[in-house]
């Protein structure tokens, strides 16, 4: 499906679904970020390297979280 790394996923699922984060911010098209799960797709190598935590990711994972959250009850 995506090429987010297993980190990003793991991350992820501490919050939702990786279905879920992906339909969030891209709806259907499937996953358009980077692998670090940074919704920008050129993240690693320009944010941050390859073998570092993104400091993105929980920042997007915030919105995320508010929206499923705000939405679902
Ligand atoms: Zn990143």
């Amino acid at each position: 499906m995506s090429a987010l790394t297993k980190q990003a996923r793991e991350t992820i699922k501490w919050y939702g679904t990786i279905a879920g984060y992906t339909r969030h911010y891209f709806g259907d098209h499937g996953w358009g970020g980077d692998r670090c799960g940074c919704v920008d797709d050129r993240c690693i190598g320009f944010h941050h390297d390859a073998e570092d935590d993104c400091q993105c990711l929980p920042v997007w994972l915030d919105d995320y979280v508010k929206a499923i959250r705000g939405g679902a009850q």
